[in-house]
């Protein structure tokens, strides 16, 4: 009997934080996976041994039409942004410029080349000024950052070409992605780090200096801000679920979160729980473009897919991003070279 091949899925960033988890599971489900990704922020020692790998930017647009034309691709992943949404207040032209015109280079190569499915990094900054309740799919759009604005340019370019080119897409709007894989595999390792629990795991074990809570006069319960953490894993599983719908013909534009949200204080507060040590911190101003609260609705994608996040509370989150911590002080700096990036 003929045998046929496992299917092919680009992943677009597929060394950087959210996109190698992803890759994780498409291998662990014994899927066919190449990783295109500059290592710009991504790290080589990320791209797990099975996954084929393409060093090239999403600026080369010869690079890109060729990984497209070496097709047949069953889905395209896209996870290659500028992602920082105080960097963004600062140079607002940089993240217009960069996210959107990469991003419609790829949408562009992907319609060209006869791509049927294209998955998208969206985000919860869509929605800037939403107030404090959940947010749905239906709460009005307001992106309350240029970073915000550059992914829903993105998202009404894709709703455009499923349109008009039959390119099926899901909208995943990630609200705060945290954790680590629970192999260990993988982390979160960013530089400079900007997010909250790994600052917040750092300063507990002494690696950094205290953390500063950015703004303690919110009108939250305890005046910091309130983020919906969501498990990383748990967000590569809600890609897969995704992608069955897009094989159904179908688009796919959802929310994703756990449905509640923790303060700042909170984060502190579980971090001191798991790792049993004390979090030195200062508090200090709001950081620009941060909304008081965000929080996903998450009922939609569960009643399209069936999906749910697995990691449930903040301290099981916090416990696997604070034993890759502690198995990698230096991040992916501790891991042997990738002979295989070239
Ligand atoms: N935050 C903080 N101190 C820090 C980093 C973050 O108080 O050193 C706060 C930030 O203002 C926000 C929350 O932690 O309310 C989550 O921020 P993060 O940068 O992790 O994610 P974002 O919500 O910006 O995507």
């Amino acid at each position: 009997m003929a045998r046929h091949p496992a299917p092919r899925h680009l992943v677009v960033g597929g060394a950087g934080y959210v996109g190698s988890h992803l890759v994780a599971e498409l291998l662990s489900r014994g899927e066919d996976v190449t990783v295109f990704d500059d290592l710009s922020t991504g790290h080589a020692a990320a791209i797990l041994p099975g996954a084929h790998f393409v060093r090239a930017s999403l600026a080369d647009q010869a690079a890109v039409d060729a990984v497209l034309a070496d097709g047949p691709w069953h889905a395209v992943f896209h996870f290659a942004a500028l992602s920082l949404v105080g960097d963004s207040m600062r140079e607002p032209l940089r993240y217009l410029r960069r996210n959107i015109g990469e991003g419609l280079t790829l949408i562009d190569s992907c319609v060209r080349h006869g791509v049927k499915r294209f998955v998208l990094s969206s985000t919860a900054a869509l929605f800037g000024t939403a107030g404090d309740g959940p947010i749905s799919e239906s709460t009005p759009i307001d992106p309350g950052s240029p970073y915000g604005e550059s992914k829903w340019a993105l998202e009404r370019a894709l709703a455009w070409t499923s349109r008009i080119h039959g390119l099926r897409y899901a909208a995943l709007r990630y609200f705060n992605a945290a954790g680590a894989d629970a192999q260990g595999r993988l982390g979160e390792d960013h530089a400079p780090e900007t997010h909250l629990i790994p600052l917040t795991i750092d300063a507990a074990l002494g690696r950094r200096p205290p953390l500063t809570v950015f703004g303690a006069d919110y009108a939250t319960p305890d005046g910091t801000a309130i983020r919906d953490y969501v498990h990383v894993t748990d967000l590569a599983t809600a890609h897969l679920a995704a992608l069955a719908l897009l094989e159904k013909d179908r688009d796919a534009v959802f929310n994703l979160g756990t449905g509640s949200g923790n303060s700042v204080r909170e984060v502190i507060a579980a971090v001191e729980r798991v790792s049993g040590r004390p979090v030195p911190h200062t508090l200090g101003p709001r950081r620009a473009g941060d909304p008081p609260v965000l929080v996903a609705a998450s009922d939609a994608i569960a009643a399209a897919t069936g999906w749910s996040p697995r990691f449930r509370t903040l301290d099981e989150i916090v416990a696997t991003a604070l034993a890759w911590r502690q198995a990698h002080p230096r991040g992916y700096d501790d891991a042997m070279p990738d002979s295989r990036a070239s």
